[in-house]
């Protein structure tokens, strides 16, 4: 018979009296680690958050976010990042004089900045002994049945593997996105709520330029005030919601409110929060309060 088939636990240090499990586990504080329920987790960080204002890779943002993915995975959790960037990167890297314009230069700044981004993340990810998978995807990806069938399967087998899927639009190749004047995707708002349900996940967080959703864009009022929970998306919060507000910006809250209502519907709990500060990801993951939540619910 097991040492342990009796419920307890022998204390070999001292010669107390032997343990029932829940006193160990109490003084352990097992039930604690274990209550941190493992989830799964998709993060967006948009062109804002990884660029500088010359449009370069902002490394030390990369570097902060791929440590603080890195630990949350450590803690158990699984993490998909959904990365913009790849068009600023590569016009920089072509030293362009100016942000594309044409489709064909566009496509070719993605190509290239999409390769830098890739590279960077693998080795930002390597220092912490992390193994990362490129996905770019397309509006058909998603649409068609078959297609998504066989994505969710590769989402399957790369989390339980430990690796981290990186996904961004595949701007080379599909010029919907790119070029559409009401985005789909707006700079990969709407790409991660997709892939947030998709994979089933539990949560979204979108980091942005921002602190959260305001009651009206507080680049242009002084006054605006940050909502700090959102239970329900209706018409009033879409009146509430403005563009983009920076040079570098493109979907602006109109497009997070998009994507937070998508994955709300699901059920799925999505957070937009400020990118500048990545170690914020750790306090979101353990559900304090940081930026916007919109509360997820399934009918
Ligand atoms: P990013 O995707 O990198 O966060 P965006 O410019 O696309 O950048 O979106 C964030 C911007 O949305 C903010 O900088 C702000 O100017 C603008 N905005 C419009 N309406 C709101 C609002 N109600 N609350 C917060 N930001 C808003």
């Amino acid at each position: 018979m097991s040492a342990l088939s009796n419920k307890s636990f022998s204390h070999n240090r001292c010669d107390e009296a032997t343990l029932p499990f829940s006193a160990v586990a109490q003084r352990l504080k097992i039930g604690e680690n274990m209550s941190l329920k493992q989830e799964r987790i998709v993060i967006k960080a948009g062109t804002t958050t990884l660029t500088n204002e010359l449009g370069n890779s902002n490394l030390h943002r990369m570097e902060e976010l791929a440590l603080a993915i890195s630990d949350i995975q450590n803690m158990g959790h699984e993490v998909i990042l959904v990365s913009s960037g790849a068009i600023a990167v590569g016009a920089n890297k072509m030293r362009l004089q100016e942000k594309p314009r044409s489709m064909r230069m566009k496509q070719a700044a993605a190509a290239v900045g999409q390769c830098t981004n890739m590279f960077l993340y693998d080795k930002f990810f390597g220092y912490y002994d992390k193994t990362v998978a490129q996905i770019l995807l397309n509006a058909e990806d998603i649409t068609q049945e078959e297609k998504k069938e066989n994505l969710t399967n590769t989402f399957d087998a790369l989390l339980e593997h430990g690796i981290i899927p990186i996904v961004n639009e595949n701007d080379s190749v599909s010029y919907t996105e790119i070029e559409s004047e009401e985005k789909l995707f707006g700079d990969n708002d709407m790409l991660s709520a997709v892939v947030a349900v998709l994979c089933s996940a539990d949560k979204l967080i979108i980091l942005s330029d921002i602190d959260g959703f305001y009651n009206k864009d507080p680049r242009l009022y002084k006054d605006a005030v940050l909502i700090e929970q959102i239970d329900e998306i209706n018409d009033s919060t879409y009146k509430l919601a403005g563009g983009a507000g920076s040079r570098r910006g493109t979907g602006g809250m109109r497009t997070k409110l998009q994507a937070a209502d998508l994955a709300t519907s699901q059920g799925i709990d999505t957070i937009v929060a400020n990118g500048s500060n990545p170690a914020a990801l750790y306090d979101i993951v353990k559900g304090k309060q940081i930026g916007t939540k919109f509360v997820g619910h399934k009918e």
